[in-house]
């Protein structure tokens, strides 16, 4: 599909990049760049590209596809960087979970000659560096590609096409409404998970210990959100801040509304908000974007 594609950033979402990418035949060749001297001699000795180097500049020189794979607020500086050396009629695109602010960032820093296409793989996990990535990361997931209304329809179709060979289902729509459902859908969560984590460390020694020890499937499973790279997810919320802060007002209403039931013993109320979210969690197993296997998919012991 592109002759040369250069993925600027070789954590996980990059590395699994190249992993599909040799995997599907999508690139001739492939030419990766980070910051540290660390991350990039990892890359070469899991040999994830071809060529290699510690200028972003150097990668993206001559690539028909840039893909930016770093923590959002980097963007600026890396389209700074790039933007002297993109070929007329490249691809640059993102993986980055905020959108409006790549789009801010970058859009002034590229030259008018490049199709600039963001774009938000909703696939993860809590690890992070190049030897976290996997081919099969993006399989069943859904990419959602956040072109404003300048894009050129063909490269966005090709940029489709790309992402649906990585198996992904893609959606189009605006970097505002990502924004938005990717809020109360990712974001307010993983606040929950940090909080919830953080006033659990916060307890006296004893109790700390104990929770540990005894963690039941609830707090077990916010610490996995909570292991997420620091990094990134400060980003996240220094970028998408009016959106977080909206579905935060919208989450503490309904959280005081739930303290008062409790207070008031209402358990009507309660009773009733279970069973609605139970429904939710069903609709979501329907439609294949979670597995119905009780704890949550997890094996025993035994059978890892
Ligand atoms: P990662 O594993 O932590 O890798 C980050 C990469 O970006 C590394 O190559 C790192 O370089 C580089 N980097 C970090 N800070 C940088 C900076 N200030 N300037 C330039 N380069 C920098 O991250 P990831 O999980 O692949 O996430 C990358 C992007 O994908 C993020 O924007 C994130 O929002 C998005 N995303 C992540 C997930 C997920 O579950 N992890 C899912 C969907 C989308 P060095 O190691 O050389 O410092």
């Amino acid at each position: 599909m592109f002759n040369r594609v250069a993925l600027v950033g070789i954590g996980l979402i990059g590395s699994s990049l190249s992993h599909v990418m040799r995997r599907e035949g999508l690139a001739q060749e492939i030419a990766i760049s980070t910051r540290s001297p660390e991350t990039l001699e990892r890359a070469r000795k899991l040999n994830l590209g071809n060529e290699y180097f510690l200028d972003a500049a150097e990668a993206a020189r001559g690539a028909d596809l840039v893909i930016v794979c770093t923590p959002v607020g980097a963007c600026e500086h890396v389209a700074k960087t790039i933007a002297p050396v993109l070929a007329e009629g490249a691809i640059v695109s993102d993986v980055g979970s905020v959108k409006q602010t790549v789009l801010d960032q970058m859009k002034p820093n590229l030259p008018e000659t490049v199709h600039l296409i963001p774009g938000h793989p909703i696939a993860g996990t809590e690890f992070s560096g190049p030897d976290s990535g996997f081919a099969s990361l993006f399989e069943e997931r859904w990419c959602i590609l956040t072109p404003d209304e300048n894009s050129d329809p063909e490269a966005v179709k090709k940029l489709q096409r790309f992402w649906e060979k990585c198996g992904s289902d893609v959606e189009i729509m605006t970097a505002r409404h990502h924004d938005l459902v990717l809020a109360i859908t990712s974001h307010l969560p993983h606040l929950i998970a940090y909080n919830i984590v953080g006033t659990a460390n916060d307890l006296e020694t004893e109790t700390r210990s104990e929770v540990i020890k005894f963690s039941a499937s609830g707090f077990r499973d916010f610490t996995r959100i909570a292991a997420s790279d620091p990094t990134m997810w400060r980003d996240i919320f220094l970028h998408n801040k009016d959106a977080v802060l909206e579905t935060l007002g919208r989450f503490s209403e309904d959280l005081s509304s739930l303290r008062r039931a409790i207070r008031k013993g209402d358990g009507e109320m309660l009773f009733d908000l279970f069973t609605r979210t139970r429904d939710i969690r069903r609709s979501i197993v329907e439609i294949g974007q979670d597995t119905e296997a009780p704890n949550f998919g997890r094996y025993s012991k035994d059978e890892q």
